[in-house]
């Protein structure tokens, strides 16, 4: 495997890309999507050869991991095409961010075509506290979701849990016990301010990673975990089960000193930087250069100057990035 060539004015190396894959959803959860969302025009949105034809160029500078996200990858046609065009390019880790819904009949071909690993999305194991949170979905779809993606055979599956209070903070002890239950990892997420929504107030719903692991350590003890996962989740263990408890806490400890990562959105925009706007179009480059991939690996390569040396996230709920997640690729 090349070693990255992709390194920005900070020292930071970046060999980890996260790829949009569309900005649709089958849930509308309230901290990521308003209630009624405009989707983009599809001649906005990258194909899925473009995709993959992004994801190549990475891997040649070196990239060792892909993550696919969206909104959710799933409600993407030819997904699977997708997956197994990228399964091909040798990378060290190959995962998908998902909410689960489609799992229970995706779970296997999305393994057999090439994904090492997948983390799912669960805030709640309440029916209807889940469909408050996601306006439309449904928990029973997600569970069984869940346990095919472990019958399936991934190398990893993680849980994700946005933590907000007043919403689903007294669920934590539980979703603790089913993450050991089903021996699966799991890590608290601080919501971010990406997006203006009115359903809620970010500033009163904080739920910081360190009243989560307060509430979980009434239980249980949490050793920090030796090895280095490299991004922003800090992770623990517990002496008594096998799985890892991760904390992704973008207020309460900065992360940006060992950041590795850039995304690319299902419109071809390269961010350098969640918390920040600063971005590249590579559709332009995409579709200027059909043929020739250099001009697009340059773009790519002198895009690593714009990153920015941290992320301002404000506490109070402030909006300081008009991006919905759906937009950015979470
Ligand atoms: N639809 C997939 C899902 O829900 O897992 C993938 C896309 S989603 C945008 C990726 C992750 O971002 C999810 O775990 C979601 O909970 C998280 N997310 C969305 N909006 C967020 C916000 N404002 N703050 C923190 N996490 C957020
Ligand atoms: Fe859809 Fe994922 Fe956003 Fe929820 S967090 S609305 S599932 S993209």
């Amino acid at each position: 495997m090349p070693k990255s060539k992709l390194t920005d004015r900070f020292g930071r190396t970046v060999n980890y890309v996260r790829l949009s894959v569309t900005d649709r959803c089958d849930f509308r959860c309230v901290y990521c999507m308003a209630e009624d969302m405009t989707f983009l025009p599809r001649q906005q949105v990258l194909t899925l050869e473009e995709i993959a034809r992004v994801a190549r160029n990475f891997v040649d500078l070196g990239t060792e991991k892909i993550r696919l996200t969206g909104g959710e990858p799933m409600v993407r046609k030819d997904i699977l095409e997708l997956v197994r065009e990228i399964g091909t390019y040798g990378l060290r880790d190959f995962a998908m961010t998902t909410n689960g819904s489609q799992l229970s009949h995706m779970a296997e071909p999305l393994r057999k075509a090439g994904l090492h690993r997948l983390n799912i999305s669960l805030d709640s194991l309440d029916e209807d506290k889940f469909r408050t949170i996601t306006r439309t979905g449904r928990l029973s779809h997600v569970l069984d979701g869940i346990d095919a993606a472990r019958e399936a055979g991934f190398r990893g599956i993680k849980l994700n849990t946005v933590v907000m209070k007043g919403r689903n903070d007294e669920e934590i002890p539980e979703l603790i016990e089913f993450a050991r239950r089903k021996q699966v990892d799991i890590s608290f997420i601080e919501e971010m301010p990406l997006g203006e929504i009115s359903e809620h107030d970010r500033g009163l719903a904080l739920c910081t990673s360190d009243e989560v692991r307060d509430i979980i350590r009434k239980r249980h003890d949490l050793v920090p975990a030796t090895e280095d996962s490299g991004g922003p989740a800090r992770y623990y263990r517990m002496p008594d089960s096998p799985i890892r408890v991760g904390f992704i806490s973008p207020h309460s400890h900065n992360f940006c000193s060992t950041c590795n990562r850039v995304r690319v959105t299902v419109e071809g925009r390269l961010l350098l930087c969640l918390g920040n706007e600063h971005s590249v179009d590579l559709r332009r480059v995409l579709r200027g250069n059909p043929v020739n991939d250099e001009k697009l690996r340059q773009t790519i390569i002198n895009a690593m100057d714009l990153k920015p040396e941290r992320h301002h996230f404000s506490s109070d709920g402030d909006v300081q990035i008009l991006r919905f997640m759906n937009m950015t690729g979470g």
